[in-house]
């Protein structure tokens, strides 16, 4: 089978690989739909995300969809021909986090697409069972590898225990701020505001709802919130640009005892905020790890017209393997203003 690995920094190979077998316990998956993410984007330009480094060559992709080609020995509940979404995190269950339920936090997990793991980009992936989750019938593949953003997006607005009619502001425009403007609006909360360089990902944003959008985090972004709260500040911001002054952006953009869920992933070691205005407003804030066990209910969101993600324009048109470096030049590329890049390896 063809296989999309990273040869070297903003270089992908795709190369030959065994066809893997499924062991007991777990599904061959024919891989349909794989969403190019920020992190693949990480990796591919500076060739690691803090401290964790990759080797080359590095598989890359997690956020893949398809169909169940076999079962594993002992594998109930799921049959060849049916459509799935898949949870990228593999984890240990024994671990002190996986026994409190905080399984994103594993000890031991095994995340496709990190350093030294295997990942999606390939025509067909072995997984555990229990990572594997059937896709209602009207969400199709490149919907289903939406679940993975989405459900990080879910991830945020639990850990704030966002409430229905609550305002919310988005820093960021990528895919997972977009995620998190479709759920906001599902979940009954109202986005007032997103920053977001550029321009095209601004126009999806608007399609999706997100209220005032506008270009930059700085004194725009916060008028922009305060008009849309009445100058009180955003219940719930959610941080998903990674960008150096995002978190002090996201610290004023807040209103007193709001809630700050950052999921974006910085380039840089340390981070500015003013502590004095995080202090007086006692903000909650918090790093949204991934997701845990968020999937099956995003599915179920997207059910009925899979949140609007693909009228507003949210997915660019699909690629083979052989498009998965252009893909990630074109993510890179500020002008291009891609958003959601999907990759169907039965494409080649
Ligand atoms: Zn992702
Ligand atoms: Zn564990």
């Amino acid at each position: 089978m063809l296989q999309a690995v990273l040869t070297a920094k903003r270089r992908v190979a795709v190369r030959e690989a065994p066809v893997p077998e499924p062991k007991p316990g777990e599904v061959l998956v024919e891989v349909r739909a794989v969403g190019l993410c920020g992190s693949d984007l990480h990796y591919w330009r500076i060739g690691r995300i803090g401290d964790q480094v990759i080797r080359f060559p590095q598989p890359l992709g997690h956020e893949p969809s398809g169909s169940v080609v076999a079962l594993g020995r002992g594998v109930r509940g799921l049959r060849e021909g049916q459509a799935v979404a898949v949870e990228p995190g593999i984890v240990c269950g024994r671990c002190r986090l996986c026994r409190i339920g905080r399984i994103n936090l594993c000890e031991n997990v095994r995340f496709l697409g990190a350093p030294g793991m295997p990942a999606a980009l390939q025509r067909y992936l072995a997984m555990p069972a229990e990572n594997v989750v059937p896709m209602p019938r009207s969400v199709d593949f490149a919907l289903g590898s939406a679940g993975e953003p989405l459900g990080v997006s879910m991830q945020a607005f639990d850990l704030v225990a966002l409430r229905r009619g609550e305002r919310v502001a988005v820093i960021g425009g990528g895919p997972i701020g977009l995620c998190v403007v479709a759920l906001a609006q599902a979940l009954g909360a109202q986005t007032v505001a997103l920053a977001e360089p550029r321009a095209k990902r601004r126009r999806v944003a608007s399609a999706l709802g997100a209220g005032r959008t506008v270009a930059d985090d700085g004194g725009t972004f916060l008028r922009a919130v305060n008009a849309g709260t009445r100058g009180e500040g955003a219940d719930v911001v959610v941080e998903c640009s990674g960008a150096p002054s995002s978190l002090d952006a996201a610290v004023r953009a807040a209103a007193r005892g709001g809630r700050v869920a950052i999921v974006g992933i910085p380039e840089v070691d340390l981070l500015r905020v003013d502590p004095h205005v995080w202090r007086r407003k006692e903000l909650m804030i918090v790093n949204v790890r991934r997701s845990n066990r968020t999937l099956p209910r995003c599915l179920r969101l997207m059910r009925e017209g899979g949140l609007g993600l693909r009228k507003a324009g949210f997915f660019e048109p699909v690629v083979g393997l052989a498009g998965v470096q252009e893909a990630l030049a074109r993510l890179d590329d500020d002008g291009a203003g891609a958003v959601k890049i999907v990759i169907d390896p039965a494409l080649g």
